[in-house]
């Protein structure tokens, strides 16, 4: 796809101007957050994802190999239920690749488009719709009773997180360095209990430790993916919540 850094957009009067965003933002497109890239209208605030400015008109997703994904503005089915983003579990509430079945299936525009591998630092993370693992950060397969959602899962199939809970740690970091610079306390680095079990419990500390510290990578390297361009504040952001 060629580069566009100035686009005129159907759901905005003025030009959007590639930026990147110096803070998280709400996509006017999709209503989700956003981080990093962004098309923007200074002026009235506008801004929308680069997913969400320059969507495919179809597409194919290899999770949903019998499904022909359209993008629309708007749901065109809602009724059968309430549209979740079979991603992430979250509201559909704007922009949506939604599949041509009568129960259809529902992807954020940026849910559609994530990395399927990352690789960096060492690792390897694979895109899965089922983990063997429980997410690091909530402690579930499952992202919410009624959606499995899609999470990140290492090569050896040890450390895996969903992708709505790195947005959500994201966030939520961000919210507490933005209004409590004194408060570093990570909810992430405290240990579930079937994973200190896994690793041997307390008798063996040295296992424990060996193990968070590849936690880490493995979520850094995911945040690094979702920030896309990380901005210098958002840098920092990343640092704060390693450090610990
Ligand atoms: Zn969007
Ligand atoms: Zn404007
Ligand atoms: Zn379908
Ligand atoms: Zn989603
Ligand atoms: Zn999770």
């Amino acid at each position: 796809m060629p580069k566009y850094t100035e686009i005129e957009h159907s759901s905005h009067p003025h030009v959007l101007v590639l930026e990147s965003a110096q803070e998280p933002y709400q996509c006017d497109g999709c209503k989700e957050m956003g981080f990093g890239p962004c098309f923007k209208c200074d002026e009235c605030n506008f801004n929308l994802h680069e997913e969400c400015a320059m969507p495919q008109s179809s597409a194919f997703h290899p999770f949903f190999c019998k499904c022909d994904f359209r993008f629309y503005e708007n749901a065109p089915r809602p009724g059968f239920r309430d549209r979740i983003c079979d991603a992430c579990g979250k509201d559909v509430q704007g922009f949506v690749y939604q599949c041509l079945h009568k129960y259809a299936h529902d992807l954020h525009p940026c849910c559609m488009k994530l990395q399927r591998t990352l690789i960096g630092n060492g690792v390897t993370l694979h895109l899965r719709n089922s983990v063997a693992t429980k997410c690091l950060k909530c402690g579930c397969k499952e992202v919410s009773i009624n959606v499995k959602g899609w999470s990140y899962e290492s090569s050896c199939g040890q450390y895996s997180y969903h992708v709505a809970c790195v947005n959500d740690l994201i966030l939520e970091n961000w919210r507490r360095d933005y209004f409590d610079r004194n408060n570093t306390a990570l909810q992430i680095m405290v240990p579930n209990q079937d994973i200190v079990q896994q690793t041997g419990g307390s008798s063996s500390k040295k296992k424990l430790s060996k193990y968070w510290k590849m936690a880490k990578v493995v979520l850094e390297l995911i945040i690094s993916a979702i920030l896309g361009d990380p901005t210098t504040l958002i840098a920092t952001l990343i640092q704060s919540l390693l450090s610990n």
